[in-house]
């Protein structure tokens, strides 16, 4: 590059952190409706405040729809390119596992706490203010360069889709809402409901989300000494309190099952041991036990670029009716009619129904594709990291949202992933290698 942009990075670090420090004291939390806008005041306020920022960057800003998205655009020509972020948060959890306040954030051995610091305010951050500094640099833009500011991208991209309807769309882009270096693949995301009548009697409830995988379940119906003599035989965790059993899991997230022990399936395998049945319980335990690929039902699914499918029972719901609530994720080359074939298939043995909730398609770029080999080298000069190869991914960004879009960044592997999670922190000099690696990023797709 004829540009020496290490001065125009030096210089935007400092407003980079500040511009965070602010963001991030907003919780911008999905509120549904709240104050009268999609996603509630908070997130609101970060879709404003965002826009502020890059209006006194020299962007020129849209606030998008009555707040479903926000853009921000510089550059001139008929081409564009596209940088697909969130501003919404998920909430903190559990205040009591927190250091700090999740929305004071407080600098500490050269990182930034605080919820949305890596997902997604961030990487989000640290590629606007990249284009600042190629545009202090002088860099003269041969297409146009918009971020997408979404706004509900942790619960169903009503944002995203809500844009792609209205808005011009981005020829070619990158999310930096992962980890470096590129993500060319991610699995396709299927959320569903397998419903029936509950005939069984039974009343249960566990689990809280399609994507966690349960790390317990209470029970507090009949036969208790039994079903506790089944656990021991079983070798599996619980505890007994004065009204039921709590059966003990793992957490782990629902593209990588493997890595969690669902709560759920144990409770149910031991329960039909012990002749407690119903249509759901049946369903878990003679379909899925604790196979988090679910082979019985879809056989050996799985790609090369992108590995097995995945499925989680992440929650089980007995009262008027019975529910199954999963996620699955499915290899970018399966296809998704097949899936829900099979499952719907499945189910109805069971007296259960199939009820999609989300489905949100798989990418997958060819290796030679120009989106992964310019930013991989990129990524690969200004990292000093030559030997990390493009990754595939069970999780689900904003890449998908367009064609010839990848994830890219702004996570390094070895800074340890926070988001979601208490304490969640980003390492400042990261972020300003980020940047760089960014407007390196920026300035060869825009020649
Ligand atoms: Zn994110």
């Amino acid at each position: 590059m004829l540009y020496d942009l290490t001065p125009h990075l030096g210089a935007q670090q400092e407003p980079l952190k500040k511009a965070l420090d602010e963001l991030v004291r907003i919780p911008s939390v999905c509120d549904e409706g709240g104050g009268g806008y999609p996603f509630g005041a908070a997130i609101d306020q970060a879709l404003r405040t965002a826009l502020e920022i890059a209006g006194d960057l020299g962007f020129r800003t849209e606030y998008g729809d009555g707040g479903y998205y926000g853009f921000t655009e510089v550059g001139e020509g008929k081409e564009m390119l596209g940088i697909l972020g969130h501003l919404d948060v998920v909430p903190p959890g559990n205040l009591t596992d927190w250091k700090h306040d999740p929305f004071d954030p407080i600098e500490k051995d050269g990182m930034l706490y605080g919820r949305g610091t890596q997902d997604d305010k961030g990487p989000l951050l640290a590629s606007l203010f990249a284009v600042k500094a190629l545009m202090d640099a002088g860099v003269k833009f041969n297409k146009r360069v918009r971020f997408i500011f979404g706004t509900d991208e942790e619960t169903l991209w009503r944002c995203i889709k809500r844009y792609i309807e209205k808005e011009e769309i981005p020829g070619f882009g990158f999310s930096p809402d992962s980890r470096f270096p590129v993500t060319y693949a991610e699995k396709g995301l299927l959320q569903l409901r397998l419903e029936g009548s509950n005939e069984s009697g039974i009343q249960l409830s566990g689990g809280s989300a399609f994507n966690a995988v349960p790390d317990s379940i209470y029970y507090d119906g009949e036969r208790q000494d039994d079903l506790a003599d089944k656990l021991d035989r079983l070798g599996f965790e619980y505890e007994r309190y004065e009204e039921g059993i709590e059966v003990r899991g793992r957490a782990a997230h629902a593209m990588i099952p493997e890595e969690g022990i669902n709560a759920i399936a144990r409770l149910c395998i031991a329960l039909n041991a012990i002749g407690i049945q119903s249509k759901a319980i049946n369903f878990v335990v003679q379909e899925i036990g604790q196979d988090p690929n679910a082979t019985r039902i879809f056989g050996e699914c799985a790609d090369e670029p992108s590995g097995k499918l995945k499925f989680n029972v992440g929650k089980i719901e007995l009262g008027q009716a019975e529910q199954l609530f999963i996620d699955t994720r499915l290899p970018v080359t399966a296809s998704k009619e097949e899936v829900v074939k099979a499952l719907t298939i499945t189910a109805a043995k069971y007296g259960l129904e199939y009820k999609e909730f989300d489905w949100l398609g798989s990418i997958y770029l060819p290796l030679d594709h120009f989106m992964v080999t310019t930013l991989m080298n990129v990524y690969r000069q200004h990292s000093g990291d030559t030997v990390t190869e493009p990754q595939s991914s069970g999780g689900a960004t904003y890449a998908r949202a367009i064609q010839n879009c990848v994830a890219f960044g702004a996570l390094t592997f070895d800074e340890p992933l926070t988001e979601h999670q208490p304490n969640e922190r980003a390492v400042l000099r990261n972020l300003y290698k980020a940047m760089e690696i960014y407007s390196h990023a920026v300035y060869e797709l825009t020649r």
